[in-house]
């Protein structure tokens, strides 16, 4: 297999559109094997990956995979947040779909439901047109189940897979590579990926197709009520005269202390409120599980309390200010400001 690697990766040298090639069964029936669960390990001179999305969480996990020496191909909408990744070697194609068909394994995390559904299914342009039999498509947008599945199916019928894979961690974590990645899907696909999760963080099987969402959402609803929380200790740590940075450094190493707190504590003392995560982007998360809490008749009053201050912050024109931005809610219900 290893032999089959290195022609692999011969081929795809001399013949970098192979489709198009003197020599594409051979190079088709290659890439198939190589992408199939009989191959090696995944690694740079076996597998070539595309990138869909190239905002804040996309343009630092695929720097990781350029930087490990994978051959890349990235499409964006907006061109100019690709060409960081360009200027590192990566290729740039027109369409998700031209994408797909010079590569193996694509990626996609973009916004919202919409947009996963426009990059990977749309039937002329979307990646899986473009995608070979064998190949893969691993979407870490913060989605929906449903669509997950819907997603897994079509791949299915076209002899290729889809992994559900959206992730935790915040910009940071996608800058060290310390994300937490929650996958659905086959999980011998999972584990042959599992080279290029760890790039980018640590991935943790959750379950068949949409279980890798249902995970994500689930830690989208701990982490709601949780910035409540942090916010509304800040507002009352400063009513009650507290030096608030001192307060914060104090509740670090205790109980009280989060992840959420290391990201935006200090981001919310500085009254840097640039998006980190979008406040867009949560209010759709939200929305997302409040519409799951309905199906399953489940009441948490947490989330939804946590969901209408998102809300508000919306309606003050505010969504695309980053998730920190809840202290501006707490700071209106209450007349008060922190100050700089
Ligand atoms: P972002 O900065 O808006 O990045 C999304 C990128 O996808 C943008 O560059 C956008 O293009 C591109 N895109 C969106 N729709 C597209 C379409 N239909 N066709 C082509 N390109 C499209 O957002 P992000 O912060 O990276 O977040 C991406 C996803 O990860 C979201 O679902 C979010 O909820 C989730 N997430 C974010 C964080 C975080 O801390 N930021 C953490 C965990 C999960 P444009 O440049 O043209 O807008």
């Amino acid at each position: 297999m290893r032999s089959l690697s290195y022609l692999l990766g011969s081929l795809s040298r001399y013949f970098p559109h192979s489709q198009s090639s003197s020599t594409p069964h051979l190079t088709f029936l290659l890439r198939s094997m190589a992408t199939s669960t009989a191959a090696g390990p995944i690694n740079p001179s076996n597998t070539r990956l595309g990138w869909i999305g190239t905002g804040v969480m996309g343009r630092s996990m695929c720097a990781h995979l350029i930087n490990a020496g994978y051959s890349l191909t990235v499409f964006n909408r907006t061109l100019s947040k690709a060409q960081h990744l360009v200027d590192m070697g990566a290729r740039l194609a027109q369409t998700p779909h031209d994408l797909a068909a010079q590569s193996d394994v694509v990626f996609s995390i973009v916004g919202y439901p919409s947009d996963v559904l426009q990059v990977l299914l749309d039937p002329v342009n979307g990646a899986l047109s473009g995608l070979r039999p064998g190949g893969i498509l691993v979407d870490m947008t913060t989605s929906e189940p449903s669509l997950a599945v819907e997603i897994s199916t079509a791949a299915s019928s076209k002899n290729c897979s889809s992994i559900d894979a959206p992730v935790s961690g915040g910009d940071r974590g996608a800058k060290n590579g310390t994300l937490a990645i929650f996958a659905g899907g086959d999980e011998a696909i999972v584990n042959r990926l599992n080279p290029i999760f760890t790039l980018m963080g640590k991935v943790n099987y959750m379950g068949p197709s949409g279980k890798g969402q249902f995970a994500k959402l689930a830690n989208q609803i701990t982490i709601a009520s949780t910035m409540v929380g942090l916010v509304e200790g800040i507002i009352y740590a400063h009513k009650a005269g507290l030096n608030v940075a001192s307060f914060l450094d104090a509740i670090s190493t205790g109980a009280a202390g989060s992840k959420s707190l290391d990201l935006y504590g200090s981001r919310i003392l500085k009254r840097d409120f640039d998006p980190g995560f979008f406040v867009n982007h949560f209010v759709k998360d939200l929305g997302i599980c409040l519409k799951e809490c309905q199906n399953m008749g489940l009441a948490l009053p947490g989330l939804a309390l946590a969901q209408q201050l998102y809300l508000s912050l919306k309606a003050h024109g505010e969504g695309n200010l980053g998730t920190q931005a809840l202290i501006l809610a707490l700071e209106r219900l209450n007349n008060a400001t922190l100050g700089s």
